[in-house]
């Protein structure tokens, strides 16, 4: 039986055979995409690159950006929407 945590079907499994002929299942690791803006596309400076789970542990700090839009935009296109909205008034 497999421990606790590994019982779900959101991990990816491998047999893997070992050495001794014997096969085994390995469970693999959460892949996650790096934290990027979402107009440019370009990675976020300052964001961690830490799966789901690690973030809850760090500081509320530590998981974002503290400004507008911080853990979406990056500083170039916040500056440039911001601009765009104040001149649509
Ligand atoms: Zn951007």
């Amino acid at each position: 039986m497999p421990r606790p945590h590994l019982r779900t079907r959101s991990k990816k499994r491998l047999k893997v055979t070992l050495p001794s002929g014997r096969s085994q299942i390995h469970y693999e690791k959460e892949i996650v995409p790096t934290p990027s803006c979402s107009m440019c596309g370009q990675q976020l400076s300052g964001m961690q690159h830490l799966t789901p789970v690690e973030i809850r542990k760090l500081n509320r700090s530590k998981r974002r950006i503290g400004r507008p839009y911080g853990g979406q935009l990056c500083g170039k296109c916040l500056k440039n929407a911001l601009k765009q909205a104040a001149r649509a008034k």
